[in-house]
């Protein structure tokens, strides 16, 4: 049988869940553009519009946040040339403290799952992509979550997480300590940050769309790149290799 994830065929479909704008770029950009450029039709769910992120300073003045971002969402799913863009409308939960009212992570699970899996028996993909909220982020690890729940036991798509592997985020966060100080990432226990490396199944050479992924970096202009001000090596295996891991699902005999 067709490795759907290796053997990328026009036509197929792919759904990508993600938490925030800008974790279909920052995170699995360059997998989008791949499978676009193969011929998927790519559709993205996108759980909430990021209105608890921090803007650059300037770039929303005065501006409803989740709005700009929405925005920067589209503009850069159609630079990684996505066909369908789809918001399930939860609140962005923030990284720490209280829930608010309405977020994705206050949201049940199996009503989160529920949503995703309308969209998976619509448009029936052959692979479902999702983040594998090794960064810490609780909205990253809610969405990874709901997508596993709303596959269940069933026999369908192939469900992969995008990960970052503990051995490529000691090096960002050695990096990141040296160029931006503040960041909240600093908060965290490196230990239990990142993917261990053994749970890699699939790693992708994506330096063929590597343009198409800066293209859609650039248009996330409210939100600091993580990229910014890595070194020019340490950027460019981030762009353009990217780690999978396939989730064996109960029930499943794949
Ligand atoms: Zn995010």
């Amino acid at each position: 049988m067709r490795d759907p994830l290796l053997d990328i065929r026009p036509g197929d479909r792919w759904l990508i869940a993600v938490a925030h704008p800008d974790d279909e770029t920052f995170g699995c950009g360059s997998v989008i553009a791949l499978a676009s450029v193969c011929g998927a039709e790519v559709t993205v769910v996108c759980a909430t519009r990021g209105e608890a992120g921090e803007p650059v300073p300037g770039s929303a003045d005065g501006a409803d946040l989740g709005a700009v971002r929405e925005d920067e969402l589209r503009r850069a799913a159609e630079r990684l040339g996505v066909r369908r863009v789809e918001l399930l409308g939860y609140r962005d939960s923030g990284f720490d403290g209280d829930l608010p009212a309405g977020s994705l992570c206050a949201a049940p699970l199996d009503e989160v799952a529920g949503a995703l899996g309308g969209l998976i028996a619509e448009i029936r993909p052959q692979v479902v992509l999702t983040l594998d909220g090794s960064d810490g982020h609780r909205d990253h690890l809610r969405v990874g979550a709901a997508a596993r729940r709303a596959l269940g036991d069933s026999a369908g798509p192939l469900l992969a997480e995008h990960c970052l592997p503990v051995s490529l985020l000691r090096r960002w966060l050695d990096e990141m300590r040296a160029v931006r100080p503040d960041t909240v990432y600093h908060s965290l226990d490196p230990a239990a940050l990142g993917r261990d490396d053994a749970d890699i199944t699939d790693v992708l050479d994506t330096a063929r769309v590597l343009d198409r992924r800066e293209a859609a970096i650039a248009e996330h202009r409210s939100q600091v790149s993580p990229f910014d001000g890595l070194s020019p090596d340490l950027r460019r295996v981030f762009l353009t290799t990217d780690h999978l891991a396939r989730v064996a699902l109960t029930g499943r005999t794949r």
